[in-house]
């Protein structure tokens, strides 16, 4: 009788990962760099990072996985699989947290892919392809700019000279801090052969919760550009000149804020705009002001929906600004862009999860993550878990041990599927 590896076969039906050790060790890894108010201060680098390192490094040898780290610090501990000409899959996601940060955050889905590589030993399993769980370097971005630096070395998006002189504020260096915490590799810091990458986090935002709702299968990660306009006028005296004698840049201002949201509500539900500053110069109740500067941050997940909402954005604010007499300048400032996960992958969570019977739903993730970097390299996945309000970059995020249980056992199953294929 064949052994049925390539099914959710051979056995495997039943497996379940162990909620209560996986919410120990979340606890466990969240009093290393205790936060002031329930949550965690561990950001990248740092002694508490070193000691968030040493703690997942120690707990993954004693489940039978070897440990490689590469020049920008990424930790792969490996659990070797039958075929070791086969591409591993990996699970990963990072440890270091904000300044104000929460528990879960990263954290779980670096931890809930031990809780599966330990649930395989308890259980005797030996898949044909290697597990590696991944520890990206830097992911948060407070200490180190940019953000999701290690897996973006390893993608290509920055070099590693890049990320090594990038400094904290008081002039530390990445590659420095790195040497000193023991955690500079020698490992390529570049793209291997996977066949599969999975990152499980909490969702950080409130949809799961909103609608009862267990498990989201994260088909994408929405594209962003953030921009900062600069409309120019001419300030004058607020009684003495007439209005229609104004180049007043506040006029200009409207239209564009309101055709920017126009736009944002014709590209449907997941387009999104935000206006969050505006600074009026020189700042005075009673004089018209010269100058206006504020930002957009516009973001959909679709990529030609997001170029075409950016060039309508550009052309709504020429058009406003001929009108009324003022002098636009539009810089764009970053841009994020849209991630398509691999289709394969998604149907392999979305099979997990309706197998485990969780309630579930597809959808796209509104921050970014390290999977954004290694969906360039490899085929990549992600699954969401509910967190309470919606919370997340807050000392009081929180999720519980149910759903983190549930999002750990969708990730057993992706990977026991995808490891023996
Ligand atoms: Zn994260």
């Amino acid at each position: 009788m064949s052994k049925g590896m390539g099914s959710r076969g051979g056995g495997f039906e039943g497996a379940r990962i162990d909620r209560a050790r996986l919410w120990e060790s979340l606890e466990t890894m969240a009093r290393i760099g205790p936060g002031v108010a329930g949550g965690c201060n561990r950001q990248a680098l740092t002694d508490e990072d070193r000691a968030g390192r040493d703690l997942f490094v120690g707990w993954a040898r004693e489940c039978g996985c070897d440990i490689q780290i590469d020049e920008v610090g990424n930790i792969f501990a490996r659990r070797p699989g039958s075929d070791p000409d086969a591409a591993p899959v990996l699970a990963g996601s990072h440890l270091d947290t904000q300044g104000s940060g929460g528990r879960f955050d990263g954290v779980y889905g670096v931890l809930a892919g031990l809780e599966v590589v330990r649930t395989l030993r308890d259980l005797g399993i030996t898949t044909r392809r290697a597990i590696e769980i991944a520890v990206w370097t830097n992911e948060e971005g407070c200490r180190f700019a940019p953000a999701m630096l290690g897996s973006g070395v390893v993608a290509g998006v920055y070099t590693r000279d890049f990320a090594y002189a990038s400094t904290d504020k008081s002039g530390r260096r990445f590659g420095d801090e790195l040497a000193r915490i023991g955690y500079r590799g020698t490992l390529p810091a570049a793209p291997r052969p996977y066949a599969g990458m999975f990152e499980v986090h909490i969702e950080q935002g409130p949809i799961l919760e909103h609608e009862g709702i267990t498990i989201g299968v994260v088909t994408g990660i929405q594209g962003a550009y953030w921009f900062d306009v600069t409309l120019t006028g001419q300030s004058c005296h607020a009684g003495p000149t007439p209005m229609q004698m104004r180049r007043d840049p506040w006029r200009a201002a409207i239209e564009i804020i309101g055709g920017v949201f126009a736009l944002v509500a014709q590209n449907g539900p997941l387009a999104r705009c935000t206006f969050g500053d505006m600074k009026a110069e020189p700042g005075a109740r009673n004089t018209v002001p010269g100058l206006l500067r504020f930002p957009i941050d516009l973001r959909h997940p679709d990529p030609q929906v997001l170029a075409a909402m950016v060039a309508s954005m550009h052309a709504l604010i020429a058009r406003a600004c001929q009108q009324h007499g003022i002098t636009p300048t539009v810089e764009q400032v970053w841009h994020m862009p849209a991630t398509r996960f691999d289709a394969a992958l998604v149907d392999i969570v979305d099979a997990a999860a309706a197998h485990l019977g969780y309630s579930r739903r597809h959808m796209v993730s509104g921050a970014g993550h390290d999977s954004l970097h290694t969906a360039q390299f490899a085929p990549t996945a992600m699954i969401f878990v509910p967190c309470a309000g919606g919370l997340s970059h807050n000392e009081a995020e929180d999720a519980t041990p149910e759903d983190l249980a549930a999002g750990a056992n969708v990730l057993l199953h992706a990977l026991l599927q995808s490891a023996n294929t």
